[in-house]
C-alpha cells in the first residue's frame, strides 16, 4: 500500500489550504502510485509561524530531553523499516535491500547526532585581566529551511533534520515531490516520538516558489540544500542576499584512481558496487575511473564483467540488483551524454541506452576511449554510467582528478604509502577514500569544495553549521 502524502504543519497532518495535490509515479512502471499535497503561500505562512513558536520551545528544551525524543524516533524507524523500505522502493525505484539500508542508516544518523547534541560545548577563554571572565557560548541559529532531493529521499532529509534538532533549531523541510512518502514516514517517526508542535514542518509544492519564499522570509535564519550545482548556486546567492547562513551539498564527478600496485580485484568489486548503487544517482558515485596503464586492460575486463552481471528490474522483485532511474528526465539526459561521447569516438563496453518497456530503466553502461572535451567527462551523469580512463603517472592522475570544477568525493586504490600520501595532500575534494568505501558514516564529515558546495553534513561539523557562536565577556565588579 502506498499512502497519499499530507503536509505536516504545527504538529498536524493535513491537506494543503486549497486542496491541491501532485501525482506520484512509480518509476519501475510509470504508473500513478498516489498523490502528495501541494502547499501554497497560506500553508507556508502557517509553517513559518509554527516554526517560530517551535524554535522557542525546542531551544529551551534541555539537550538531554531532545536526545531522548530523537532516540525514540530512531527506534521507531528501526521498528518500521520493512514498511518504510517498501514505500521508498515504490516511489524511488531502488532495490528493496538498498531501501532498507537507507532506513536503518537513517536511524543510525539520528542516534549519532542526538548524542552529539549533548556535547555542543562552549568554552572559557583565559582573560588578560583576573576580574574578567570570557565565555564562548554556542546557540542554535534559529528556524531552518531545508530543501532535499529524490535520490535518497530519507537520508537527504535526516542529515539536515537531525543536525538542526540536535543543535536546538526548528526546521521546515521541503522534501521531494517525486518521492514524498518515505520522508513523510521519517517525520512521522519524530511526531510519534513526541516532538513538540512546530519544531518540524514538512511541505511540498513547486520547489522554486517555496525556496524563494522561505529563504527570503525573516523567520528563516539558515538554509540548507542538496541538489544540483546550478540550483545550489541560485539558492546560495539568494541566501547571501539576505545574509542567511547556508550549507550547500551539490553535484560531483568523482574520480577513482586505480594504480598499478593496487589490488585490482578489490578495486573492481568496490567501484562497480559503488557506481551502480541507486542506479548511479548518488552525488558521491565514482564516475571517472582513472586506471594506470599497466593494469588498465585487466581492470577493465573485471569491471565490465561485473557490470554485465547486474540484474536490472523492479526493486520490489527478489534478485534485482539495480532498479530504474528515479524519473523520466534522467533517460534523455543520460542518452544524450552517452551518444555525444560515442559520436566523438568513445567505445561502449556495456549498456549505453534505455531498456525498452514500461518504467525508466537505463542499462548499466561502461565507456572508454574518452577525451576531456566530451560532455560526459565534464557533466555529472547522475546515472549508471562508468568512464574508464587510462593514465601514466601519479602526476597525470592528480591533474585529471582536479581538472573539473567539482570537488566532492574521490577514491583511490594503491598499496603505496607514498602515493596515498601524495593523494591526501593534492586531491581537491571534500572526501578521499583509499582502498575501501568509507564515505557517508554519521561520525565523519560529508561535504564538498569548489562547485560541489560548502559545509558538512557529518561529524561534529554537521552540528556546528546550525550553531551561532556568541562571546560573553564580563567584568566582575
Ligand atoms: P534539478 O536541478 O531541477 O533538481 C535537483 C533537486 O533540486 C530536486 O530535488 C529539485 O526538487 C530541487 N530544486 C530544483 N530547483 C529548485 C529550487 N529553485 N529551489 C529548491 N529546490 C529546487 O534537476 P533534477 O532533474 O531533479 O536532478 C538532476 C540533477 O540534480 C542531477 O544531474 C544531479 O546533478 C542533481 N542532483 C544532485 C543530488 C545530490 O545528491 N547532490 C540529488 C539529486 C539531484
Amino acid at each position: 500500500m502506498y499512502p497519499d502524502v499530507q503536509l505536516f504543519i504545527d504538529g498536524q497532518w493535513r491537506a494543503s489550504d486549497d486542496g491541491r495535490t501532485i501525482p506520484v509515479l512509480n518509476p519501475a512502471t510509470g504508473e500513478t502510485l498516489g498523490s502528495v499535497a501541494h502547499a501554497d503561500v497560506t500553508d507556508l505562512d502557517q509553517a513559518l509561524a509554527a516554526a517560530e513558536r517551535g524554535f522557542e520551545i525546542w531551544r529551551s528544551t534541555p539537550a538531554y530531553d531532545r536526545y531522548k525524543i530523537m532516540q525514540k524516533a530512531a527506534n521507531l524507524m528501526r521498528e518500521r523499516a520493512d514498511t518504510i523500505a517498501r514505500i521508498l522502493t515504490q516511489e524511488q525505484g531502488k532495490p528493496l535491500v538498498e531501501a532498507r539500508t537507507e532506513v536503518m542508516s537513517a536511524a543510525d544518523i539520528i542516534d549519532w547526532l542526538a548524542e552529539e547534541g549533548r556535547r555542543t560545548y562552549g568554552r572559557l577563554v583565559p582573560s588578560r585581566n583576573p576580574l574578567v571572565e570570557q565565555k564562548v557560548i554556542k546557540e542554535p541559529v534559529g528556524p531552518v529551511a531545508a530543501f532535499t532531493p529524490w535520490n535518497f529521499p530519507i537520508n537527504q532529509v535526516v542529515r539536515k533534520l537531525s543536525s538542526a534538532l540536535a543543535a536546538g533549531c526548528s526546521i521546515i523541510i521541503k522534501a521531494p515531490e517525486e518521492t514524498p512518502a518515505s520522508p513523510a514516514e521519517l517525520i512521522r517517526a519524530f511526531a510519534d516520538a513526541g516532538i513538540p508542535a512546530g519544531v518540524i514542518g514538512l511541505v511540498y509544492g513547486v520547489p522554486a516558489q517555496i525556496s524563494s519564499y522561505l529563504i527570503a522570509h525573516p523567520i528563516i535564519k539558515k538554509v540548507t540544500f542538496t541538489g544540483s550545482t546550478p540550483v545550489g548556486k541560485q539558492l546560495a546567492a539568494l541566501a547571501g542576499s539576505h545574509m542567511k547562513r547556508a550549507t550547500m551539498e551539490l553535484g560531483g564527478h568523482a574520480p577513482a584512481l586505480v594504480f598499478d600496485d593496487a589490488d585490482i580485484e578489490l578495486a573492481a568489486r568496490v567501484l562497480a558496487g559503488a557506481k551502480f548503487r541507486n542506479a548511479g544517482q548518488v552525488c558521491v558515485s565514482p564516475t571517472r575511473i582513472l586506471v594506470q596503464r599497466g593494469v588498465f586492460e585487466a581492470f577493465a575486463e573485471k569491471f565490465v564483467g561485473l557490470t554485465r552481471e547486474i540484474k536490472v528490474g523492479n526493486g520490489l522483485e527478489q534478485g534485482t540488483t539495480m532498479g530504474p532511474v528515479a524519473n523520466d528526465r534522467r533517460i534523455p539526459a543520460l542518452t544524450a551524454l552517452v551518444k555525444d561521447a560515442v559520436h566523438a569516438g568513445a567505445t561502449l563496453h556495456a549498456g549505453g541506452e534505455a531498456i525498452e518497456g514500461p518504467g525508466y530503466f537505463f542499462a548499466p553502461t561502461v565507456l572508454s576511449g574518452l577525451t576531456t572535451e566530451m560532455r560526459i567527462m565534464n557533466e555529472e551523469p547522475f546515472g549508471p554510467v562508468a568512464l574508464l580512463v587510462p593514465f601514466d603517472t601519479v602526476e597525470d592522475a592528480v591533474k585529471e582528478s582536479n581538472r573539473v570544477p567539482f570537488g566532492l568525493a574521490s577514491y583511490a586504490f594503491t598499496t603505496s604509502m607514498k602515493t596515498a600520501q601524495i593523494l591526501s595532500n593534492r586531491i581537491e575534494a571534500g572526501m578521499l577514500s583509499i582502498n575501501h568505501l568509507g564515505i557517508g558514516l554519521p561520525e565523519v564529515p560529508f561535504g564538498g569544495i569548489k562547485d560541489s558546495g560548502y559545509g558538512s553534513e557529518g561529524g561534529t561539523e554537521a552540528i556546528e553549521a546550525y550553531l551561532n557562536t556568541k562571546l560573553v565577556t564580563q567584568f566582575n565588579l
